[in-house]
């Protein structure tokens, strides 16, 4: 077999965590809550799977999460998306962001992605034959370089890749890099593509600012979510796509052929949970403290950072103390702290090497104090 994705191998979460499972170390490399979800919520599955909701669902999703996922957001966005034609139900966002690349990039097309960036862009990019174009954010705390994203737009720029709350580095897009990329794509036939999977997961009074928000940019946005991170269920795969209705109807296309549809009973689980407004709207502060108890503690060790505005990640810098590279120092830190990290070399497209590691802070209270304990070790 010839390959497609010739120079990609496995994912870098499977192997960190399968290296801290194997070290016995404290996981804080792959994105997962290391807490369970709210019993109501665990209730509700129960439920529907008992009640007998476990046969396919709509291909676009019941109507009824659709429904309330679309009040959601305009009480937290100000818009309401058409739950008929503007809103899917997917199989986690990794679904919708591959869906809607594959919807709009075509062979030869460029795409902007920002860098670092989650490793799944890539991947979809290449397999529709698309180019990435790779713009670098600044050094420090992750912020948009507006003038290289608009330095990199040429006429073959088909899409472009967005992330905010930002993974790996926590970086909140403000109202001006929203207006920034309008007025930077306006009159273009360039579409976006924003993972928004972090929408409910920011700190110190920063909001989230969805590119569907903006009446310009929702024209020609897929708005790409996930109710696993918002709710500690990162196993159940289920996110969903906001998009205008013509972008939809491109994206149900694949979608219908990708996965079909997703699971029942959740969903019903999740239309009903979402009911309550401050399931969603208590978020920052369950988090905040988190990250509070994270940067504390991390202030303690011989590592540098900025405190993370949003996602579950903290990165920190060790170049200070050590040269080695960021994937040797995430190897000996699992094997030998028995703290697991990940390298952020990994989400540049020529493996650049700051000496940086990310820190997943999702986690309880011991485990974390625990964590950092270790992390004082590190010298
Ligand atoms: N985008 C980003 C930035 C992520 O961190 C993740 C993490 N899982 C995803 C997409 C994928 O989300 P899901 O698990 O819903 O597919
Ligand atoms: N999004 C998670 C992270 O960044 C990982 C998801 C996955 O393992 N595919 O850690």
């Amino acid at each position: 077999l010839i390959s497609k994705l010739p120079h990609i191998g496995t994912t870098i979460f499977t192997v960190m965590s399968k290296m801290a499972t194997d070290a016995e170390a404290i996981n804080l490399s792959q994105g997962f809550p290391g807490f369970g979800a709210d019993p109501i919520l665990l209730d509700l599955v129960a439920k529907y799977t008992k009640g007998g909701f476990n046969q396919y669902s709509p291909m676009s999703g019941i109507p009824a999460l659709r429904s309330i996922l679309a009040e959601k957001t305009k009480l937290t966005q100000g818009y309401l998306p058409d739950q008929e034609t503007e809103v899917t139900i997917v199989s986690g966002a990794t679904e919708a962001i591959f869906c809607a690349v594959t919807a709009v990039v075509r062979e030869g097309d460029e795409v902007i992605v920002l860098e670092p960036a989650y490793d799944s862009y890539e991947p979809a990019i290449s397999l529709n034959k698309g180019v990435p174009i790779y713009v670098p954010l600044n050094s420090g705390n992750f912020s948009v370089d507006w003038e290289k994203v608009k330095d990199a737009i040429s006429p073959k720029t088909r899409a472009i890749m967005v992330n905010s709350p930002h993974n790996p580095s926590g970086y909140v897009w403000t109202l001006s890099d929203v207006n920034q990329l309008a007025e930077l794509i306006r009159e273009k036939n360039i579409y976006v593509i924003s993972d928004e999977v972090y929408e409910h997961i920011t700190f110190d009074g920063k909001t989230h600012c969805s590119l569907g928000a903006h009446p310009e940019l929702r024209e020609k946005t897929f708005v790409c979510g996930s109710f696993g991170k918002s709710f500690h269920v990162t196993g159940w795969k289920i996110g969903y796509c906001l998009a205008p209705a013509a972008l939809t109807s491109e994206f149900r296309k694949i979608h219908q052929y990708v996965t079909f549809s997703t699971v029942t009973p959740i969903q019903f689980a999740l239309a009903e949970y979402l009911e309550v407004p401050d399931r969603y709207l208590s978020i920052p502060e369950f988090y905040q403290k988190k990250r509070d108890l994270f940067a504390k503690g991390l202030a303690e060790t011989e590592l540098e950072f900025i405190p993370s505005s949003g996602s579950f990640f903290q990165l920190a810098s060790y170049g200070h103390l050590s040269k080695i590279s960021d994937r040797e120092l995430a190897e000996k830190m699992t094997k030998e702290l028995r703290v697991a990290c990940i390298p952020i070399s990994v989400f540049y497209s020529d493996k650049k090497d700051d000496k940086i590691i990310r820190f997943c802070f999702a986690k309880e209270e011991a485990e974390l104090e625990e964590a950092l304990n270790r992390l004082k070790n590190l010298s």
